[in-house]
């Protein structure tokens, strides 16, 4: 079924009521709304407003707490390991954020470990918010949910989808922003191609058995059945990554690594990061870094094209081509569009609001 377009400033508006309906505070609404609607802007829809069903549902099981601030655990000035509580993500990073920015404001660099975060979403929005205020950011991420991603040579899944990140501004130019999962398919992907009846071909997925599957429904299973999953990017590298990421992101910090034990709640995928952010211009002249940059990217497009319709990007450069292309009106295809129609019938019943359905500002 096509895609039904939304008016991108109504679904922020749409994403920020029901937030306000639920009970979050004003900030907490908009925060959780710009991250939300900005993933779906940067055309990473794994990361947008479809996973607002899945919060909804982790808040109504009271896995999701509403209005939490972050708690510093533990402060040596350069150093920060901060608790969420298990609060809303969107809102529990930005403070954490902020926290550490401010560090290297002030010291140069800053090493801050969040633990207990619901879902903190598409991660390049932390290293954006970095980059915005002249920052480097390295962010390292674990998931806790019902491991997804099968190691190197397994067959069962162990772990989640583990992204890495990197924001560097540059001077004279456009941010570089590398921000992947550390699967061969983001499982919000997965989540999309499943609710809008697509193959995922390419050797990405494997069903219970441990055979290559093109069908996202492996990793649906009915209740009680064993499900699929997905393999690392680049075999043995991306496994590798997804290791160190899940130790750095996790146990450094207090959080839970994806361990059976550790798997206590149905609804809720919780993050851990472990974030370094610095301040470049600490480490040398910001204009000849500029200038470096600048003629090195020059250098590497400058290499002959395999296919004169697929210019050489730099990281970054796609989300800002979605940027343009998706800011006056969104598309949502017809599952998630029922799945957030359901979501806000939910809010509903459980706070006596009146949300409309998403589906009724279909432009
Ligand atoms: P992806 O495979 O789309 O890769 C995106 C990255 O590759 C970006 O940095 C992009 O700029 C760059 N890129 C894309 N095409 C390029 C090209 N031709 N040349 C150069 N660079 C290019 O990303 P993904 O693995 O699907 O991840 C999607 C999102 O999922 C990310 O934002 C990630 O943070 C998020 N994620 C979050 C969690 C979580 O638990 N919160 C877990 C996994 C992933």
């Amino acid at each position: 079924m096509a895609d039904t377009f939304i008016p991108t400033p109504a679904l922020h508006r749409w994403v920020d009521q029901l937030w306000l309906a639920a009970g979050s505070s004003a900030d907490e609404a908009r925060l959780t709304a710009d991250h939300l609607v900005g993933a779906n802007l940067a055309g990473h829809d794994s990361h947008g407003v479809g996973m607002v069903p899945r919060y909804v549902k982790s808040w109504l099981a009271d896995e999701l707490q509403l209005n939490r601030h972050v708690a510093v655990t533990s402060d040596t000035g350069t150093m920060l390991s901060l608790d969420a509580q298990r609060g809303m993500g969107q809102s529990l990073a930005f403070e954490a954020m902020q926290l550490a920015i401010e560090r290297a404001k002030q010291h140069g660099v800053c090493v801050m470990g969040l633990k207990n975060a619901h879902h903190i979403g598409r991660i390049g929005h932390w290293a954006e918010q970095a980059v915005a205020a002249g920052m480097v950011s390295l962010h390292f991420v674990n998931a806790m949910s019902v491991p997804v991603v099968a190691p190197f040579r397994g067959s069962q899944a162990r772990y989640v989808t583990n992204p890495f990140t990197v924001g560097i501004p540059v001077p004279g130019r456009e941010p570089l922003l590398l921000d992947f999962a550390t699967s061969a398919i983001a499982m919000g992907k997965v989540r999309v191609a499943y609710n809008s009846g697509k193959k995922v071909p390419g050797q990405m997925l494997m069903d219970a058995q441990g055979d290559y599957t093109d069908d996202p429904a492996a990793l649906f299973p009915a209740a009680g059945q064993p499900g699929g999953a997905l393999v690392p990017f680049a075999q043995h590298k991306g496994y590798a990554l997804a290791m160190v990421v899940e130790v750095l992101a996790a146990a450094l910090t207090g959080g839970e690594t994806t361990r059976p034990g550790n798997l206590k709640y149905q609804h809720a995928v919780w993050n851990n990061m472990l974030a370094l952010v610095f301040d470049p211009a600490r480490l040398g002249d910001q204009q000849l870094f500029g200038a470096e940059v600048r003629d090195f990217v020059d250098w590497v497009q400058s290499a002959r094209l395999r296919d004169a319709a697929e210019p050489i990007l730099m990281p970054g450069d796609p989300e800002r081509a979605s940027r343009r292309a998706r800011a006056e009106r969104m598309p949502i295809d017809a599952g998630t569009m029922a799945e957030l129609d359901a979501a806000a019938a939910a809010v509903n019943q459980a706070r006596g609001s009146a949300l409309v359905a998403l589906s009724s500002l279909a432009a």
